[in-house]
């Protein structure tokens, strides 16, 4: 099975795989082949909860060939729980800023052609 894939798998159970640093713990999003902090080469496997705060977002009203269907919707960064670890995903029903004030908290529900899949909490 590819990273990738293991890593939507896990999305998909609202969980986050990262790679950790087996020298200072420095978690990685995405395979890597040196530690961004410490340049060490050992990774292990780490499972994160899939929830975290909203820091900031675009809120799409005209969305590109094969999404319109999905408008409007908010492309969201969120910062996530118990880690310095950001990721964007993707925020159904969102259609101005009242919806979704900064620092919402938002947890992954699934992954399919529009990415991470996001919902408010
Ligand atoms: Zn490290």
């Amino acid at each position: 099975m590819s990273a990738k894939q293991e890593f939507v798998d896990k999305t998909k159970e609202g969980k986050v795989l990262v790679k950790k640093c087996t020298k200072c713990g420095h978690l990685h999003l995405s395979t890597v082949y040196f530690c961004q902090n410490c340049g060490a080469r050992g990774f292990e496997n780490e499972v994160l909860d899939g929830k975290g705060s909203v820091i900031t977002y675009t809120i799409i009203t005209v969305p590109p060939a094969g999404f319109e269907r999905y408008a409007p919707y908010a492309w969201v960064v969120l910062d996530l729980d118990n880690s310095e670890l950001h990721i964007s995903g993707f925020l159904p029903n969102i259609a101005e800023p009242a919806d979704l004030p900064v620092g919402s908290k938002v947890k992954i529900t699934d992954f399919d052609d529009r990415g991470i899949i996001l919902e408010k909490l």
